[in-house]
């Protein structure tokens, strides 16, 4: 069995706004992700994590964020991108472990929803993927509230 590990990680700064968005979820959160895209930072690390199992570029390199046709762009499309590359170089995706750091809102209370909202978008079990959420102990620029980080690690194989 040809077995791969991928990883991905990604970063936003935080505005006022009304909700985060997370793999398409909108959780309710005072502040929200600043973004070219749509800001779907745990798809974003996500795609990023199948990329790199397979060898392949990040996601800035398919999708710039200096582009007009990137600006305001469902980060879905981009994840399905990267599914679509997986299938295409005949790998399934084993498990997917995400880990969110964020000081405010506390996630834990939505962990379940995006687990599920993650399961149907990759069409995984929900056995097979994990949504922790960490604070970053109020210090550096997550800590102080001023960003967000998802570091997302993925297994894929090949029969
Ligand atoms: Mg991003």
């Amino acid at each position: 069995m040809d077995i791969r590990t991928g990883f991905g990680y990604d970063i936003h700064r935080l505005k006022e706004g009304s909700f985060l968005l997370l793999a398409g979820e909108k959780v309710p959160s005072p502040l929200t992700e600043v973004a070219h895209s749509d800001g779907d930072i745990l798809l974003h690390a996500l795609s990023q994590s199948l990329l790199s199992a397979l060898g392949l570029e990040d996601i800035g390199t398919y999708f710039p964020d200096n582009q007009e046709k990137t600006k305001g762009m469902n980060s879905i499309d981009i994840l399905n991108f990267a599914l679509a590359k997986l299938k295409e170089n005949h790998y399934l995706i084993s498990n997917v472990a995400v880990d969110i750091v964020l000081e405010k809102p506390k996630l834990s209370p939505y962990k379940g929803q995006l687990k599920k909202a993650l399961s149907k978008l990759i069409n995984l079990p929900n056995d097979r993927i994990a949504v922790h959420a960490n604070t970053s102990e109020k210090v550096g620029p997550v800590g102080e509230g001023k960003a967000i980080e998802v570091y997302c690690q993925t297994l894929i194989y090949k029969n």
